[in-house]
């Protein structure tokens, strides 16, 4: 059966009453007043259950609920469910966050949270340890006043946070810590901190072996080598000549061997240096003068057809001796992998405003699926090939640090039969203007436009 609607039931007894007022009134001859004691008692008692209503909504626990009479029966009714369902959901919530917290408190990362203000909301266990956020924190305390670190405040500020930031922990500078910002909400940013010490530690174990045995690799192999060029000079000992094959061998093979050794020692001085070593005005036309002349010494006979166009007036601010070996590493893979008569041509010049030298060639091109990995050291597309040509695996690996020190970027575009271009993409406040004194006579084999 259908329950009958409170609010109209009290409607109408409300209604019934002040009828039966009004006839009373008529029958006693006392006019409005009974209606009017009536209505005042009714108002009397709604003002009494709404104050009652009232407290007991503002402290449930201590407060009586209204008199269940009427539409109040329903008002509390609901008013308790409402209240019921809040406190599940609250619990439920809870519940969530507190399993949240203890995960992010199990991390081995630090993680801090932060406001709008880069003010420090929450942070796990971890980042007390790392970055000396305490829980317990009386004030609240900006990310600043936590990493008093020049470099760590120039990163915040300018905002680009795709590449993580290497800094030393505020509370132990012999930690090594890899911090990432991750943006978040609207302006809010979460903070991660990673102790990355011993990572930092194996990356210097590898680096020091390879340097060290590079080292001591070169002095026995460049006398191994000055012996064989000795002895296969001598070209009147006739004796020599039957074991002239095998010398020819160990001559080529400790040729190679240099050449490694020379390059990942070149590797390793790239990754020691300091960025900002030997860093000077460029004078790129004369570099490419230099480096086609060698280019055309070690192409031969008939060789290639070698060219240039420069833009004279343009230089570069970079480390001279470490942009030579990037550029020259590009143009002698040019040369290895063209057949003869083929056509080399180096490229220097201003794109937009960034400054950009690329070498294109005639060669044998590389397949799409290699290119992405060519910068990796010791991969070549045809072991073979590199090794007759002789290639050490590392020359595109060298290309890649150097470009990297100096802000640039490498763009390979290849068609496998046809040939290839190496693109050097610079930062354009790397661009400079050569002095005039500086400009690079025009030669044969070049075009300079000017
Ligand atoms: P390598 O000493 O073997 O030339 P690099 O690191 O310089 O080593 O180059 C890696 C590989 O990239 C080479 O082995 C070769 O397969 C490919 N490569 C580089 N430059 C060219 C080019 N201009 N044309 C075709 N293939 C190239």
């Amino acid at each position: 059966m259908p329950q009958p609607d409170n609010t109209l039931v009290e409607i109408a007894l409300v209604a019934l009453i002040a009828l039966i007022l009004v006839v009373v009134g008529i029958v006693t001859n006392t006019g409005a007043i009974p209606v009017a004691v009536g209505l005042a008692t009714y108002i009397s008692w709604l003002f009494f259950q709404l104050y009652r209503f009232r407290n007991w909504i503002a402290h449930p626990k201590r407060e009586p609920a209204p008199y269940r009479v009427g539409i109040w029966d329903p008002l509390t009714s609901e008013t308790t469910e409402i209240r019921n369902r809040g406190k599940s959901r609250k619990k439920r919530l809870r519940n969530i966050l507190g399993g949240f917290q203890e995960s992010t408190h199990a991390l081995p990362d630090a993680t801090v949270v932060l406001d709008e203000n880069w003010m420090v909301e929450w942070a796990n266990s971890v980042a007390s340890q790392l970055l000396g956020i305490g829980k317990n924190r009386e004030q609240a305390l900006g990310i600043h006043d936590y990493i008093d670190d020049l470099v760590f405040h120039a990163y915040i500020e300018g905002g680009d946070y795709t590449r993580p930031l290497q800094i030393p922990a505020p509370v132990d500078y012999s930690i090594s810590l890899e911090i990432r910002v991750v943006p978040y909400g609207k302006g809010k940013h979460l903070i991660q901190a990673r102790d990355i010490t011993r990572l930092n530690q194996l990356e210097n174990v590898r680096r020091d072996f390879v340097a060290n045995a590079s080292h001591e690799l070169r002095t026995p192999l460049t006398v191994v080598h000055g012996y064989m060029e000795t002895i296969l000079d001598a070209d009147d000992d006739d004796d020599l000549e039957q074991w002239k094959p095998i010398l020819t061998q160990v001559y080529r093979q400790s040729t190679r061997l240099k050449g490694i050794v020379e390059d990942l020692l070149t590797l390793s001085r790239l990754e020691t240096r300091d960025r900002s070593e030997g860093q000077e005005i460029v004078n790129i036309a004369q570099m490419i003068e230099r480096i086609v002349d060698g280019a055309d010494s070690v192409s031969g006979d008939p060789g290639h057809d070698i060219s240039a166009e420069v833009t004279a007036t343009l230089g570069l601010n970079a480390n001279a001796s470490e942009i030579e070996s990037a550029f020259s590493n590009l143009v002698y893979n040019a040369v290895r992998y063209t057949p003869e008569n083929g056509r080399i041509n180096l490229h220097w010049w201003l794109s937009g405003d960034e400054p950009c030298f690329s070498v294109m060639d005639t060669g044998v091109g590389i397949e799409a699926h290699h290119i992405p990995r060519l910068t990796e050291r010791f991969y070549r597309v045809d072991v073979g090939r590199s090794r007759d040509k002789g290639g050490t695996g590392l020359g595109l690996a060298i290309v890649k640090h150097v470009l990297i020190r100096h802000g640039a970027r490498l763009k390979i575009d290849s068609e496998p039969g046809h040939g290839s271009t190496f693109t050097c993409i610079f930062p354009k406040d790397r661009a400079e203007i050569v002095p005039l004194d500086d400009f690079v006579e025009v030669d044969s084999a070049q075009s300079i436009i000017k």
